[in-house]
């Protein structure tokens, strides 16, 4: 294999939440040609970007992992923006903003790739990627080949793509952007900057973004703040006393204490208004029985 392969790869230090065991093995490729070939020849490898939307497992993966960060290549031509599955986001809105293209003032505060960002139709400030997707790459692990997929195949709603129905890996997406004067575009992403800033944890505190979806026509935040949750604790991770949908992990949390608080914050919404909250972060390892029951409480209590 021509790229870079690290054995007993250390998930932890690589997620945002500063959470989870090691992957047997991971690897980096640069290229769609490398990913592909690793694609290929690798038995039902895990597929990661900056892993800032992830719970990781105690137990790591008993497996490979495919960690996107080193794709990183990017072109813009006029108003389109073609960019590889592990360019960061907010590098790319940086880019847009440099060349006066509106459509990402939104990627500015978040720690994601654009791998996971398309896979999550990531979203903030009434901006999605979905807006200014054109089309991508992906390959069908199931069928071994390469496709091109444009918006209407994309099946994208709300933090949802086709990508997380059909085992489908992203490897690059195109995007159209429309154009504006730059000082106005700067002036938006500053003041997606400045909302960010009281509303969410910085990294400095670990954590995973929201931890539930909006139900419909609610805030995940809000009801979780009426029922009481904020500054709850389990093990090393706390309900984060700035905004009820974060947890942050404060010391040493395992993934098994992030799981109990989600269960306790679920709880607690459920009690108080029976509406019944769907997890927006991804839990992905090799599962401890605890954490495999702990995780399925929570997505079959209805
Ligand atoms: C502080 C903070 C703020 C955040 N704010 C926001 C926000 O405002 N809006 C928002 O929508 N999200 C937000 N997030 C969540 C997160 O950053 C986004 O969902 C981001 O797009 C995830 O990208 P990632 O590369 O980190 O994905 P990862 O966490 O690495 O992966 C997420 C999922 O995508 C899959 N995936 C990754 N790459 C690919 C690929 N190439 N092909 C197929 N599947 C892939 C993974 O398998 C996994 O299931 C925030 C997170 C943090 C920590």
């Amino acid at each position: 294999m021509v790229c870079e392969v690290i054995e007993n790869y250390d998930l932890k230090k690589h997620s945002t939440f500063k959470i989870g065991g090691c992957a047997k093995r991971a690897f980096f490729p640069e290229t769609e040609e490398e990913m592909v070939q690793l694609l290929t020849d690798l038995k039902e490898p895990v597929v990661l970007g900056g892993c800032s939307n992830v719970l990781v497992s105690d137990n790591g993966i008993d497996g490979d992992v495919i960690i996107t960060t080193k794709m990183k290549h990017f072109e813009t031509e006029n108003n389109r923006i073609k960019a590889r599955c592990g360019v960061k986001v907010p590098m790319l809105a940086r880019e847009a903003e440099q060349k006066g293209l509106s459509g990402f003032e939104f990627m500015i505060g978040f720690p994601g790739s654009v791998g996971g960002a398309v896979y999550m139709n990531a979203s903030a400030h009434s901006q999605s990627i979905s807006d200014t997707f054109k089309k991508c790459c992906v390959f069908d692990t199931d069928n071994k080949k390469l496709l091109e997929l444009n918006k209407d195949e994309m099946q994208f709603s709300y933090r949802k793509s086709v990508l997380q129905t059909k085992n489908y890996v992203l490897l690059n997406a195109e995007f159209e952007l429309i154009p504006q004067a730059k000082e106005e575009i700067s002036a938006i992403m500053q003041r997606n900057l400045e909302f960010r800033k009281g509303k969410q944890p910085s990294l400095t505190m670990p954590n995973a973004g929201s931890i539930f979806r909006n139900p419909p026509n609610d805030s995940a935040g809000r009801l979780l703040e009426k029922a009481g949750v904020k500054g709850l604790k389990q093990g090393g991770a706390q309900v984060w006393l700035g905004h009820a949908n974060f947890i942050v992990n404060l010391e040493n949390a395992a993934a098994s204490d992030v799981l109990k608080l989600m269960n306790k914050m679920y709880n607690e919404v459920k009690n108080k208004y029976t509406i019944e909250l769907v997890p927006e972060v991804k839990f992905v390892g090799t599962k401890t029985k605890e954490e495999e029951e702990l995780w399925n409480t929570l997505l079959n209590q209805k």
